[in-house]
């Protein structure tokens, strides 16, 4: 019989039939990260691999806790458990430090807040991005990654990271998916469709037409001027005839 190593999506599979939830998103790095390693192509800079090591930490923990019914320092090993440990604590101190910040600020929307805290640097890939000042206007103050200690401004931050969360595939937009963003009419910026609102300046854009209460698809609203592109086109007609 032929031996077959158990890959991860054996175990995946494996635990699924046997009830086991883990959170395999927060794995997924440590995994590809681990791949890398044996291909001898490593990149990842300390800051990534402190946030792999802090969120997969818990999940191993309680893994060992609650399903081996072991204790986590003797299965690890203590030396093994107690740095993972420290890491996990020192980045887990830095991220309340971010979030503290972060928590302090005035957003147009809450919703940027929300992508703000789950974003990661696009130098080191650690999620310790915050604010330089607090209780300002979040579009006010500067950003720096405490990992790397990177500089952003507000606008390019939010930009990036509603671009990366929201990102919509020319795909989608083949299969009739509408686009979640347009260009703000007031300051270019991105203006975040779901809550007609630009991330950048803060501009608000209503998002329905005037004569027919339809609402107004992304692609329209540069142009959109308070009626809907079929009523523009109505009341043009009009003119002319
Ligand atoms: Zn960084
Ligand atoms: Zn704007
Ligand atoms: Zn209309």
């Amino acid at each position: 019989m032929k031996k077959k190593t158990v890959d991860v999506q054996g175990i995946q599979e494996r635990f699924k039939s046997l009830n086991i939830n883990v959170n395999w998103k927060k794995l997924n790095e440590v995994q590809t990260y681990r791949n890398n390693i044996e291909h001898y192509y490593a990149t990842a800079s300390p800051g990534s691999v402190q946030k792999m090591i802090s969120d997969s930490f818990i999940v191993i923990v309680n893994f060992i806790q609650d399903h081996l019914e072991e204790d986590p320092r003797e299965l690890l090993g203590l030396d093994t458990y107690e740095v993972m440990r420290s890491i996990d604590e020192v980045y887990e101190a830095d991220k309340a430090i971010c979030l503290q910040k972060l928590k302090s600020l005035n957003y147009f929307t809450n919703t940027i807040y929300e992508i703000l805290v789950t974003t990661t640097c696009s130098g080191c890939s650690s999620g310790l991005i915050t604010s330089s000042e607090t209780n300002v206007d979040a579009c006010d103050t500067d950003y720096i990654c405490r990992s790397c200690n990177r500089g952003f401004d507000y606008e390019n931050l939010v930009t990036k990271a509603f671009e990366k969360k929201y990102a919509v595939s020319f795909r989608d937009i083949a299969n009739g998916a509408e686009d979640t963003s347009s260009e703000c009419p007031e300051c270019d910026g991105y203006l975040f469709y779901d809550e007609g609102v630009c991330i950048c300046c803060g501009h608000e854009i209503s998002l329905v037409c005037d004569v027919c209460d339809t609402p107004i698809p992304p692609s329209e609203v540069l142009g959109f001027d308070g009626t809907c592109s079929s009523c523009t086109y109505r009341w043009e007609k009009m003119q002319d005839e």
